[in-house]
């Protein structure tokens, strides 16, 4: 008699059919976003960042609400990609179009009438560089090399990138993107996740989604294995004392690192982007613990990110 034993993640696949791929609606994403953090700004310590935050996304969801048509791969070149594993998107190839400058304007714009004085003064900043002087912050950001960067002006610029490639995302939708040969990256745009999120509803009902730090894509990963070197060894998951337990670092001790990850189940409204600000205590745990970040959330670049 044959005895198979079933792997961690092959109870998923019985299952049936399992959407890979998971694009936010283009409507609401940033809003909602926005929404979220205002929401987890009550009584918090942080108040005054996550609203200001909540406003740079709303900022966002106006850029991309207006974003110009801009050149996009042909079908031809996503089935090769599809075909070979590849990210159409990829930060590293993909010839940005100068219209992500516009959208990075018109965040500015609309940011500083609630910013503070420091705030202010980076927008007036980024607002006297050039077209040029852009594209190298935005090289910069997108392949993680933060160290040489002016952190201030980083969040502003990757809040227009975010709108640029979110753009692109939801008009090319699912059906686009394939598997990645590197099952840790987004498959439409190669960069790291920021968080996961384990959903509910339909199809993708109790399955985990890696988040991508950038476009907005989320994709299928087995639950209970390490988003970051896929060992399914010696996961640790933790939490702050007397939070909700929505939101989790799930921890590796194969690789060292961790990624927090967010359960609908426990609140329907959790958001990648916005629970991971609004849980930065739960960073400097797993900092003490001397477990380090493996994705990054591009609001809070600094230069020592271990993504970088
Ligand atoms: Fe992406
Ligand atoms: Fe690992």
């Amino acid at each position: 008699m044959t005895t198979t034993i079933i792997q961690p993640g092959e109870i998923e696949k019985l299952a049936g059919e399992i959407p890979f791929v998971y694009i936010p609606s283009r409507n609401g994403i940033f809003h909602d976003r926005a929404g979220r953090l205002r929401t987890l700004a009550h009584d918090h310590s942080m108040k005054d960042f996550l609203i200001f935050m909540a406003n740079l996304c709303e900022a966002q969801q106006a850029a991309l609400n207006d974003f110009p048509d801009v050149p996009l791969p042909q079908e031809t070149q996503l089935k090769l990609c599809r075909a070979h594993g590849m990210p159409p998107l990829s930060v590293q190839s993909w010839q940005r179009d100068p219209a992500w400058q516009q959208a990075l304007r018109k965040i500015a714009d609309r940011v500083q009438q609630h910013a503070t004085p420091a705030s202010k003064e980076t927008i007036a900043r980024l607002q006297h560089m050039d077209s040029a002087a852009l594209e190298m912050l935005a090289g910069a950001i997108l392949s993680g090399r933060y160290e040489d960067i002016d952190l201030a002006a980083a969040p502003f610029v990757a809040a227009a990138l975010q709108v640029y490639w979110t753009h692109m995302t939801t008009t090319l939708g699912v059906r686009a993107f394939g598997r990645n040969d590197i099952s840790n990256l987004c498959p439409a745009c190669a960069s790291a996740p920021v968080a996961s999120v384990v959903r509910i509803g339909g199809g993708e009902q109790g399955l985990r989604y890696l988040s991508c730090s950038l476009c907005e894509t989320q994709w299928h990963m087995v639950r209970v294995k390490c988003s970051n070197c896929e060992s399914t060894k010696d996961i640790g998951y933790y939490s702050i004392e007397g939070s909700s337990g929505a939101v989790k670092a799930e921890s590796c001790d194969e690789c060292g690192t961790y990624l927090k990850i967010a359960y609908m189940d426990k609140d329907p409204h959790v958001d990648p982007v916005a629970d991971d600000l609004a849980t930065l205590a739960l960073d400097l745990m797993m900092d003490n613990s001397g477990k380090s970040r493996s994705g990054p959330n591009l609001f809070l670049m600094t230069a020592s990110d271990p993504a970088a």
